[in-house]
């Protein structure tokens, strides 16, 4: 017996690199990470190369392991340098971010104390972390101190709990759904369909309210057809606004939705995912007016704060909603319960998960705020900057004035199709790497799309992406 256990705890002993190994370990893993973001200002946006058939990456795991470098070295070939670079600041495709060092030194700590995030009892200093995230932004948002709210994997879950809750606190079940009417527009992200589905209200019927001449939601349009649906019998459940659509970076008009869905007492969420933040820059505050009227709100700090990937979050006005749609309790959870603290277990799905809190609150607490809204005003006047530029070009045609840091764009090519020639230009970007820009259908028009949020974006990869896409559209011009 006692000899087994020795074995074991010998063969068991690498789990466990002593202080030389540790220091090995996070010495090659920081010249690693130094050579990567010293590269990053001459890498390209995208590679088109796919991850080969025989890569060591897909090699079986053995017993006995390949060692640090050697996995190094995989990462470097298969993974880290294929596909979108959504650390550089020529990737303006989709809704960038760029993953913030500070953040990742945040994740490596709240990995090596592994503290429990989940449960107040368990580490009151990690969920008052994450508290205090929340509060901050609450206090953007403007909700009372009553509010409730966690740090999710991203937007897509977070709105995926904010519509829980709105079911739950109208009760929406059995032949309810087909009556309760949820109005967007047709710029909404999709992923709101899919917390539809998930939740269980798929069958809800949903009402794609008409846009203005900006994209954003017609407010007009909007109380007619709530009025038309109340006068059918249905009921108004939920009005969801979207505060920077990923298509164009619009801003509906956030107040007068909110009295609308106060006066037919539908439950009113944002989805503030891409835009939320921008409410920290004085150039566009005046545009998120309104946000304290909704119940609900999904803000994505790994894109408008910059965090690397794994953080959305979503704030409830009133937090009782959030403590009824996740109740529950379970015998082995007796010791944890007793402490009246909040916890994110109590209010979101998750119960074990990353001190993610730590991501979001070290930079915040090192830098200050002041870089952040220096950093996001910076996008504003880039996204205006490259719209103004563009503009001015023959045979470049602008959509309206950006709302934030989306612009929307197309090459008119004379005397051949538009929606072709700019599908081929996107083809043709991303063959050669040097940009990443991303495509959308506005109307049923095929429209370029470029996306200033990463924190690496300045003025000179502006420039540097108009000359890549004046390059490009000759060169497919004289083919
Ligand atoms: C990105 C985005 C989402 C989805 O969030 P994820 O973090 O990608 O899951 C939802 N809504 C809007 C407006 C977005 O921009």
């Amino acid at each position: 017996m006692t000899n087994r256990l020795d074995d074991l705890e010998l063969k068991a002993r690498s789990l466990e690199p002593d202080a030389d190994s540790r220091a090995e370990l996070t010495r090659q893993a920081f010249d690693y990470a130094q050579t990567y973001l010293d590269s990053i200002a001459s890498a390209p946006a995208y590679s088109d190369k796919f991850v080969s058939e025989d890569s060591l990456i897909r090699a079986d795991f053995s017993e006995e392991g390949i060692g640090f470098e050697r996995v190094l070295g995989m990462l470097e070939k298969d993974v880290d340098t294929v596909g979108i670079n959504t650390t550089s600041g020529r990737f303006v495709g989709y809704i960038p971010g760029g993953g913030l060092f500070h953040s990742a030194i945040g994740d490596f700590l709240a990995a090596v104390s592994n503290r429990f995030a989940g449960v107040a009892f368990a580490s009151p200093g990690a969920n008052r972390i994450e508290d205090q995230c929340m509060r901050w932004l609450a206090d953007l948002v403007g909700y009372p101190a009553s509010f409730g709210g966690y740090l999710s994997a991203g937007g897509s879950l977070a709105n995926f709990t904010a519509i829980v809750a709105a079911r739950d606190a109208h009760d929406v079940e059995g032949e309810h759904i087909s009556r309760s009417v949820v109005y967007l527009t047709e710029h909404a992200h999709h992923c709101i369909d899919k917390a539809l589905h998930l939740s269980g209200l798929g069958r809800c019927p949903v009402r794609r309210i008409a846009v203005d001449e900006r994209y954003r939601m017609d407010v007009d349009a909007l109380e007619s057809q709530l009025r038309a649906d109340v006068e059918k019998g249905l009921t108004p459940f939920l009005i969801v606004a979207t505060a920077g659509t990923t298509n164009t970076g619009s801003v509906d008009p956030l107040r007068p939705i909110g009295k609308l869905a106060t006066r037919f007492s539908a439950w009113y969420h944002i989805d503030a995912a891409y835009g939320g933040l921008f409410a920290l820059c004085e150039e566009t505050n005046e545009l998120f007016e309104g946000m304290d009227l909704s119940d609900s709100i999904v803000l994505d700090p790994h894109k408008t704060l910059f965090l690397p990937y794994g953080t959305g979050a979503l704030l409830v006005r009133d937090k009782e909603h959030l403590l009824t749609s996740h109740a529950a309790g379970a015998d082995y959870m007796q010791d944890a319960i007793h402490i009246r603290a909040t916890s994110a277990a109590t209010v979101s799905p998750e119960l074990t998960k990353h001190f993610r809190g730590l991501r979001m609150w070290l930079p915040l607490q090192v830098l200050g705020i002041a870089p952040f809204r220096a950093g996001l005003a910076e996008k504003l006047h880039l996204a205006r900057y490259f719209y103004d530029r563009i503009s001015e070009l023959p045979n470049w045609e602008v959509g309206p004035v950006p709302d934030l840091s989306v612009v929307i764009y197309r090459y008119v090519p004379t005397g051949s199709d538009a929606d072709s020639f700019n599908e081929k230009l996107v083809e043709a970007v991303h063959k050669d790497g040097r940009i990443f820009v991303s495509s959308t259908k506005i109307n049923g028009v095929y429209m370029l799309r470029m996306a200033a949020v990463c924190f690496r974006t300045h003025k000179k990869d502006i420039d540097d992406i108009i000359d890549v896409l004046t390059e490009l559209a000759s060169l497919i011009l004289v083919k």
